[in-house]
This record gives C-alpha cells, sequence and structure tokens, in this order.
C-alpha cells in the first residue's frame, strides 16, 4: 500500500500497472495514469489495515492538491496475495475526513490546518 502511494508520489506508473490486478485493470493503462491534470500528493495517512490469508485491506486517506484544492481519497482498497506477491484488486471510495482546525496540517508544513491548507 505505501509503496503504491510511493509510486504514485514518483510517478512510477509502470510499477502500478504491476501492482494492479491484472483482471481489475478495466483498461487502465500508464497512459491513462500519466494524464494531465496530475495531482500533487501531499501525504498518506493509513488509517486501518487486515489480512486474512490471501486477502488484505488498507483503509486509508491520501490528501492531494489539484489546481491548488486540497482534496483527499479516503478509500478502503482490497488487495490480494498470488504467488506471493500482493496485488490491488478493488477499492471503495469513502468521503474524506477533514482535519479538525487546530491539528497538524496535512501537507506536513508543521503548521495548524487552520493556518495552512484549510484556508
Ligand atoms: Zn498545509
Amino acid at each position: 500500500m505505501r509503496s503504491r502511494f510511493c509510486a504514485f508520489y514518483l510517478k512510477n506508473y509502470p510499477y502500478l500497472i504491476d501492482t494492479h490486478h491484472s483482471d481489475y485493470l478495466d483498461g487502465l493503462n500508464e497512459q491513462t495514469l500519466a494524464q494531465e491534470p496530475l495531482p500533487q500528493w501531499l501525504s498518506l495517512d493509513v488509517i486501518s489495515s487486515k489480512q486474512d490469508g490471501d486477502t488484505g485491506q488498507v483503509s486509508f486517506q491520501a490528501w492531494y492538491k489539484l489546481d491548488n484544492e486540497l482534496d483527499a481519497i479516503h478509500e478502503r482498497s482490497d488487495f490480494t496475495k498470488q504467488n506471493g506477491r500482493w496485488f490491488y484488486t478493488q477499492g471503495e471510495q469513502k468521503t474524506p475526513i477533514l482535519p479538525k482546525r487546530n491539528d497538524k496540517c496535512v501537507c506536513q508544513s508543521g503548521k495548524k490546518f487552520k493556518q495552512c491548507c484549510a484556508k
């Protein structure tokens, strides 16, 4: 999960396709991943993760800016293990949870949210 976030951040599209289960790609490829406008990724919160045999679930929020607008992907991702490797299969999108105004900002600036990206 974390390695896939890093791959988004680093625009390592071959890795993202490689770790996406081929039965679930649904037309996704390196070209579609690279389509503009690309979000500017800020940070990743892994909320929970669990594993049961060859299936895994990770709930996370990934913050990004697109055209200077702050937004987040809040998703529960499903993974399956084949031949010792984990593959992303599908995810369920959820509503992003905003930090409280006095919490540290999601962009890791060290400032309070209300004094940073909440503006
Ligand atoms: Zn910020």
